[in-house]
């Protein structure tokens, strides 16, 4: 067989309505390419490219290589048509409706790109003599200032490079903190409303995680929090809005009550696209937030980065920040970075990352805020919660949405699994969603509501794509209250129909044997 063979393959594998039905000779259904694995598509026999026979060996010693390595022999063409078909088989901020809630998918405007791409800040190598990149030094200066006076705080650590990282940047400088003050305070109190990551990075700074529970409406029950605050805490860490979409009313009175202990206050700020330019989180309270430029700010992501997650601090963590850091000087820049430059931050917790952060992230986050203007900026959190309550409100009434009652959402839409056909779930509506054209909502989570769905449609939708999602949603959700068997196998139209995800987390096949 030539290298096109796709070994392995049979083409009942995607077949809709049963072996016979629907199948080619390639495998292809038109423009949905069916493809192989690289090791079935390239024989190892073959290689793509013509190397000398009389090259001379390079000396390895001990590490050359004594046996065949097993790679796919292809020729460019062939390896470029692989990967271009496979990238097909994906969804994409670009292809369409991104409804993952708590990820705010947004349109990544094309002007980003451009300014990252600019040679000057593109180009530019994290050791390069600092006054030969002080307009780098600029922009992350900027970045700093706009983070600082949009959030009402004290200071900005610009290195964490993802929001759980951010939150560690966070949560060291409390410990730094509390350490400095030579008090062993070991818990922190998360509400069960909390993001993940904030049990987690709790957790891994060594801290001892209690939950605060919530209460009916969704938000932090202060009188269960305020019960439990005392000498022992070191602090709370609240996400804010909160994962279900809600804002949290009381959010002042909870950091004045940790700050009458003794405690500081992180809060999670992953969702401030949902309230930037309406509230200033520095005026409730907080001592340290990490802000996900690459879900407020644009800035591409998913499939794990890049990302960025500065840490805006207040007056009382601020000596405690990681290095390094920009400081204005005069007309220029300077970049703070040794630990025994002692006088300019003697309290530092130390070191985060080995350069500055994400300077691509940092200049499209910049061109985003410069583009909108802080006038814009508000809009778009307007907008975000908008759509948010468009798509709640269009959907409550076939779709149970347990904290409906509580008044408007904030940037995204829960629902429960509440009155579906018995045997039907969560799982089967995201599956269906599929066959629909569209990425699954955010499903499962929070845990505070059974079979959770979440959905961020974000600012950047229109109401015409907002109402043909939510067509489609309501289309699912009828299908799975009136027990529909064939949503139960959904998706049909996809490359692959239903895997079996826990086998595949749980025993991932990593290598090719043959
Ligand atoms: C996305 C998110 C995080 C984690 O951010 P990463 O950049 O993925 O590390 C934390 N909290 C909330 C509320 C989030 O939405």
């Amino acid at each position: 067989m030539t290298a096109l063979n796709r070994a392995g393959w049979r083409p009942e594998m995607n077949a809709v309505g049963g072996a016979d039905d629907n199948v080619t000779f390639t495998g292809n259904r038109a423009l949905m390419l069916e493809e192989a694995l690289i090791f079935e598509i390239g024989s190892t026999e073959t290689t793509g490219v013509d190397f000398d026979e009389t090259a001379p060996a390079a000396d390895f010693g001990a590490l050359a290589r004594t046996a065949p390595i097993g790679l796919p022999g292809l020729s460019e063409s062939e390896t470029v048509r692989h990967y271009t078909r496979l990238s097909r088989q994906n969804y994409a901020i670009d292809l369409g409706l991104f409804p993952l809630g708590s990820c705010t998918m947004k349109h990544n405007p094309r002007l980003n790109e451009k300014v990252a791409r600019m040679s000057g800040f593109a180009d530019a190598h994290p050791l390069q003599p600092q006054e030969t990149v002080q307009g780098a030094y600029a922009v992350i200066h900027e970045l700093a200032e706009w983070l600082i006076t949009l959030t009402g705080m004290h200071s900005v650590a610009m290195s964490p490079k993802a929001g759980a990282h951010g939150e560690l940047c966070g949560i060291l400088c409390i410990k730094a903190a509390l350490e400095a003050r030579g008090e062993d305070r070991r818990v922190i109190l998360v509400p069960e409303s909390a993001h993940g990551t904030n049990p987690a990075t709790a957790a891994f700074a060594g801290f001892t995680v209690e939950d605060i529970p919530a209460t009916e409406a969704g938000r932090v029950n202060l009188e269960a929090l305020k019960a439990r605050l005392g000498p022992d805490v070191a602090g709370v860490m609240i996400t804010n809005p909160n994962t279900c979409g809600l804002f949290e009313r009381d959010m002042k009175a909870i950091s004045d009550a940790v700050h009458a202990v003794g405690g500081y206050v992180y809060c999670d700020g992953a969702n401030f696209n949902a309230i930037v330019g309406r509230v200033r989180p520095g005026d409730l309270g907080v001592d340290a937030m990490h802000i996900n430029l690459h879900k407020t700010f644009s800035t591409p992501h998913g499939g794990g980065g890049p990302g960025s997650g500065p840490v805006v601090l207040s007056e009382a963590l601020a000596p405690f920040a990681p290095l390094p850091f920009v400081t204005k000087q005069g007309d220029g820049f300077r970049l703070i970075e040794e630990e025994s430059a002692g006088e300019d931050h003697p309290q530092t917790f130390g070191r985060m990352t080995a350069f500055h952060g994400q300077m691509g992230m940092f200049t499209r986050a910049l061109t985003y805020i410069l583009s909108h203007g802080a006038d814009g900026l508000k809009q778009v959190a307007e907008d975000a919660v908008l759509n948010a309550n468009y798509v709640l409100r269009s959907l409550e009434g076939v779709l149970d949405a347990p904290f409906a009652a509580s008044g408007p959402c904030m940037h995204e839409a829960l629902f429960s699994d509440k009155g579906l056909a018995e045997g039907f779930s969560t799982l089967d509506i995201a599956k269906g969603l599929i066959d629909e054209g569209y990425h699954p909502m955010t499903v499962y989570f929070p845990l505070v509501v059974h079979g959770a769905m979440l959905v961020e449609p974000t600012e950047t939708e229109s109401k015409a794509a907002l109402d043909q999602f939510i067509g489609a949603l309501r289309s699912i959700a009828m299908r799975a209250k009136n027990g529909d068997p064939a949503l139960k196998s959904a998706p049909h139209f996809a490359p692959r129909g239903r895997l079996d995800e826990t086998l595949a987390a749980r025993k991932p096949v990593l290598a090719w044997e043959d």
